[in-house]
């Protein structure tokens, strides 16, 4: 398999210091230079060596002025568009708890300015549909997370049940009865969202630490029928996978044991092996990619590489007690590049 480096891209995105962090007057140690697309890290603790700022280069930087549209339409808009002709795409949000995956992804609801990638995406399919003349389209939803390395049904009744992992000859790798929703407009696809977010939040005591452990992935199919100058008809499919990773802070750092530690190693091994298949599959050159290695990747394997787009969006925040945190961010996704 061979894929071009136009088909994976990374951008890094610098959310705003907190109130908190304003507060308690932490330096920035983050630069954001939109037109190199490069972001500069400063080592407060070295400031007189030369050696004390690092430069990382990416496909597009944003910093914490950027507009959810404006990141929207430069970065993930296009590989929406290819979806819509019947290819695969997959957005990933990737980075440590608290730098802005899930603002990215979802937003701010009820704030028009502050919607993310998965509003904006319902929008631009519905919209792209309603002005289209000659096809035809049925688009459905699917919402799941994978924590520890177990996959739930964010759409179902039974959220007890654990799902599993199938492969068939002709359609590859799915999850076996995983629910599905056709939706016919954008506010039926919203309610499915809103659906497998209550669920989500339902099976744990506290969200913030859930959220920042588990994977959601929320998955949307195209599928565009379309008569043909042979007088036949044409089925296009598309998938888009929207992504909000769990945090990429080192847990183990924290003194886990038990299950804590058990749940931490696991979590580390799905992004490491996300990471691997996407530095692989950049590489070019390897004629193994290493799919197997975690259910995340083995879910995705149709919509990363091959003729699929992704996009991911690694965030940081720019304050200085971050520092570890963010270089190991940029790290990880300058590798992906
Ligand atoms: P994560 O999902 O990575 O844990 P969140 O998306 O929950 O992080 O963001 C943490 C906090 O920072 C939230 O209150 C969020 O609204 C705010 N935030 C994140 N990114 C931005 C941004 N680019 N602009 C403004 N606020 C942001
Ligand atoms: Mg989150």
């Amino acid at each position: 398999m061979s894929t071009n480096t136009e088909s994976i891209k990374v951008v890094v995105r610098c959310r705003p210091m907190n109130d908190k962090e304003r507060a308690a007057t932490f330096e920035s140690v983050v630069s954001v230079d939109v037109k190199l697309g490069q972001i500069i890290v400063r080592n407060p603790r070295e400031s007189l060596s030369c050696k004390s700022s690092k430069v990382f280069t990416f496909d597009s930087v944003y910093n914490w002025k950027s507009k959810q549209i404006e990141l929207y339409d430069e970065s993930f808009r296009p590989l929406v568009d290819s979806v819509l002709q019947g290819f695969n795409g997959t957005i990933f949000a990737y980075g440590q708890t608290g730098t802005g995956k899930t603002y990215t992804m979802e937003g701010t609801r009820n704030d028009p300015e502050r919607r993310g990638v998965i509003p904006n995406s319902f929008d631009h399919i519905f919209t792209h549909i309603s002005r289209s003349q000659n096809q035809q389209y049925l688009v459905r939803a699917s919402y799941l997370e994978i924590y520890q390395e177990e996959i739930r049904d964010l759409l179902s009744k039974d959220q007890a049940r654990q799902l599993e992992l199938r492969e068939r000859p002709d359609t590859g790798v799915y999850v076996k009865n995983l629910s599905s929703f056709v939706t016919r407009s954008k506010e039926e696809i919203e309610n499915v969202m809103n659906v497998g977010n209550q669920n989500r939040s339902v099976g744990s005591t506290n969200m913030n630490e859930h959220s920042s452990r588990s994977h959601a992935i929320f998955v949307i199919t195209v599928e565009c029928s379309e008569l043909g100058l042979d007088g036949e008809n044409h089925i296009r499919v598309g998938k888009l996978n929207l992504v909000d990773l769990a945090g990429s802070e080192r847990q183990t750092k924290t003194g886990a044991q038990g299950e804590r530690l058990k749940e931490a190693t696991k979590i580390n091994l799905s992004l490491s092996a996300l990471g691997n298949v996407i530095s692989a599959l950049v590489d070019g050159r390897s004629s193994h990619i290493p799919y197997r290695d975690s259910k995340l990747t083995r879910l995705l394997q149709d919509s990363l590489g091959g003729n699929a787009r992704t996009v991911m969006v690694a965030n940081i925040g720019p304050a200085s007690y971050n520092l570890e945190e963010t270089l190991t961010t940029l790290h990880y996704s300058s590798r992906a590049k």
